[in-house]
């Protein structure tokens, strides 16, 4: 079996999405094995999102991303990385599938409630960016 990062971005911590999109991930079989609710600063933000550093969306996505808590999550299932995408949908909300957390939830393509890991290698870097060991069960 696979792991993934995800996070629960700002926007849809504050709109009260937290249960709506934990009922998308578990009925897709994918388990939550770790989870916190933490309120992200610019350094770690910045560091997070290193690979974006400047692109034009860079500085109002940190902005964004450190605007209130979020919810951050390891999933555990198979295939959870490409599932966890498919679940999620296309970054641009207007081209995402209908049915997909951001086809349905999403209000721009900045705040698009969800990020999810796009390779092996960056959910086992995320998720250490945010978890030990002995947080992941
Ligand atoms: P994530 O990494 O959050 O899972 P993603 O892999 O679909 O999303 P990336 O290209 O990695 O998308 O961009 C990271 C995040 O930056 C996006 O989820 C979105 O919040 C924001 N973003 C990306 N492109 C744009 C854009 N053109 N305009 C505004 N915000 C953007
Ligand atoms: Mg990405």
């Amino acid at each position: 079996v696979e792991t993934t990062f995800s996070i629960i971005k700002p926007d849809a911590v504050k709109r009260n999405l937290i249960g709506s999109i934990y009922q998308r991930f578990e009925a897709a079989g994918l388990k939550l094995v770790a989870v916190k609710m933490i309120q992200l600063d610019q350094a770690k933000a910045a560091g997070f999102y290193a690979e974006h550093l400047g692109r034009p969306f860079y500085e109002p996505l940190i902005d964004f991303m450190t605007s209130g808590p979020i919810v951050v999550q390891v999933l555990q299932g198979e295939n959870a990385i490409a599932k966890n995408r498919e679940i999620m949908g296309k970054t641009n909300f207007e081209e995402a599938e209908p049915g997909t957390i951001r086809a349905d939830f999403a209000s721009s393509v900045r705040e698009n409630c969800v990020h999810g890991s796009d390779s092996v290698e960056s959910a086992q870097r995320e998720i250490a960016y945010f978890f030990s060991a002995d947080e992941i069960f």
